[in-house]
């Protein structure tokens, strides 16, 4: 059974008290469940997240990091950095920072790299935009992103990577892919992983959905057999649809 997870990306929103807010609220009506449940504050909320959540289920993961051990990096933050304050869990290659940021897969090659030589966990964005799914090209670039980025790992490094399929064009937009959409490219990742490594590594890989999921939709979409989870942007900074979605899967 792969572990299932809902992870919250706040992106860059909730001040110190909003985000203390948030999870008084979120530790308070956590359902029942047996997914794995991750919250992404922003950087500076991170040490308020691990102290409030020390004694709750609930995990905390950083939404960057950057690819050095230390130095002249203004504005950026280590693994160990994150390691220090109790982070073991980093979200990377976020569509957000491809598009705002210049992050493209020989960047993220050295974050994933350096994240998984500390022991990170490393959930791994990625999915097309709008005109190559129009085009046809949507699996062709998925591929592409998953072999220059993360094909390049050992066998037994899988087991800290988990993939979070991100189809650009549902980011934030209020349009979803369809549950069908979903597994069609989840079965495909899959497939593609099962030919560059073996059965054992597809079969054991946590893939994500993400992509305007809410109260309203997910529970189909957490149907589907190779979507174990979701990475949740809008609606995770709403404890009432956050825990909804949580109780879908
Ligand atoms: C995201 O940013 O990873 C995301 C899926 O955002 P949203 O749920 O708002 O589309």
């Amino acid at each position: 059974m792969r572990t299932q997870i809902v992870a919250g990306n706040w992106k860059m929103n909730k001040n110190l008290e909003e985000t203390e807010v948030l999870l008084s609220e979120l530790s308070a009506k956590l359902p029942d469940t047996n997914a794995e449940v991750i919250v992404a504050p922003t950087f500076v909320n991170l040490p308020l997240a691990v102290n409030h959540l020390q004694n709750s289920v609930i995990q905390v993961a950083a939404q960057n990091m950057h690819f050095a051990e230390s130095g002249a990096y203004t504005g950026e933050i280590s693994a160990d950095m994150l390691l220090n304050i109790g982070v073991e869990t980093v979200i990377l290659g976020h569509s957000e920072r491809r598009a705002y940021f210049g992050e493209d897969d020989a960047l993220l090659t050295q974050k994933v790299d350096a994240a998984l030589a500390k022991n990170m966990r490393v959930i791994f964005c990625f999915g097309e935009e709008l005109g190559e799914r129009k085009s046809g090209g949507h699996f062709e670039v998925v591929e592409n992103q998953l072999k220059n980025a993360i094909f390049h790992l050992e066998k037994e490094q899988w087991k800290n990577i988990i993939l979070a399929y991100e189809p650009v064009w549902a980011i934030g937009t209020g349009e979803t892919a369809t549950p069908e959409q979903a597994q069609e490219m989840h079965a495909f990742i899959r497939k593609t992983i099962e030919e560059a490594y073996d059965e054992e590594v597809a079969a054991g890989v946590t893939i994500l959905y993400g992509g305007s999921v809410k109260p309203g939709n997910a529970e189909e979409i957490f149907s589907k057999p190779d979507v174990d989870g979701g990475l949740i942007g809008g609606a995770s900074l709403k404890c009432d649809d956050f825990t909804t979605i949580i109780k879908a899967i």
